[in-house]
């Protein structure tokens, strides 16, 4: 028994349109923004959704990516004839699978192999040797409207922020605002940019902000600064998990590993304990650098 699909929720401002993915975008999916300039129309990444939207996304020219995740380059098989701009930073991660690899820190190898096939039968994954690069402060004029870039990495080395004008629509992608935090467990990622980031996000002139995932748009700066200040929060928070189960005991970094900082102990996927080791790194340099904590020559953390 086959069921017609239901239409795409979607929002229209002005010459942009946000097109919402399965409940608001919620990982694996993501939301889709067009933009009709009078003389190009362009896309905002490619999530899954793109594949539901039809002849209106189909007819896209130029596809300004805000970085590359496989989520995020789910529509891109529909568009061979379109020009796929990327931060220079993961452009290589765009143009093939071994710079997709390289990026998120994964050797080529079994596990690399299930996880092309996965990303080919969940996410229509085909590279982009065609793409090319932009660098921060890139502006597309796309015919009455025009797309403004501000680098704005952390998530990945070249995450960037897409700023619409004159309509005032920043596409903050997987700056996403969601209860999970931020993510910065891939090889490419920083705890430290992501930090800057969040910082600089407010100063984006912007009355519109359209996370990629879960959470939508945000047409009210209060909520969207409540938001962001929660997201941030969850920094401090992994710092105090941290810092607490050094003070029970000292730990290696395996062992921190095993009780888990971003996902439940025993969370079942191929990759997480890699996501893992690097994002609690990242947070020992930082305490360590701070001298909140200290490491003995057995590889042990502890408080001090
Ligand atoms: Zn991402």
């Amino acid at each position: 028994m086959s069921h017609a699909a239901a239409p795409v929720q979607r929002l229209d401002f002005g010459r942009a349109s946000v097109f919402f993915g399965a409940k608001s975008g919620k990982y694996p999916d993501g939301n889709q923004v067009l933009i009709r300039g009078s003389d190009t129309l362009a896309a905002f990444d490619t999530p899954l959704v793109s594949n539901h939207i039809g002849a209106e996304f189909d007819a896209t020219e130029l596809v300004l990516m805000g970085h590359v995740h496989e989520d995020h380059m789910a529509g891109l098989h529909r568009l061979p004839q379109a020009q796929v701009h990327v931060h220079e930073a993961d452009l290589q991660a765009v143009r093939s699978w071994g710079g997709l690899l390289k990026a998120i820190g994964m050797e080529d190898g079994e596990l690399a192999a299930q996880v092309l096939t996965k990303l080919q039968q969940e996410f229509f994954y085909a590279p982009r040797p065609d793409a090319q690069g932009y660098a921060d402060a890139a502006v597309w004029d796309l015919g009455q409207t025009r797309v403004r870039a501000f680098h704005m990495p952390g998530h990945t080395a070249g995450h960037t922020v897409l700023l619409i004008e004159p309509e005032g629509i920043a596409f903050i992608g997987d700056i996403d605002l969601t209860g999970f935090g931020p993510y910065y467990g891939d090889a490419s990622s920083s705890l430290g940019d992501f930090r800057r980031t969040l910082k600089r996000l407010p100063d984006i002139p912007a009355n519109i902000w359209v996370t990629s995932h879960h959470r939508g748009v945000y047409t009210d700066r209060t909520l969207f600064l409540r938001d962001l200040a929660a997201f941030e929060a969850k920094l401090d928070e992994r710092e105090q998990k941290l810092l607490k189960q050094l003070g029970e005991s000292p730990r290696t970094l395996d062992q921190l590993a095993d009780q888990g900082l971003l996902y439940p102990a025993g969370y079942d996927s191929p990759w997480a304990r890699n996501i893992e080791i690097r994002s609690i790194e990242q947070h020992l340099a930082e305490l360590l650098e701070q001298q909140r904590i200290a490491c003995d020559d057995q590889g042990r953390y502890r408080s001090s």
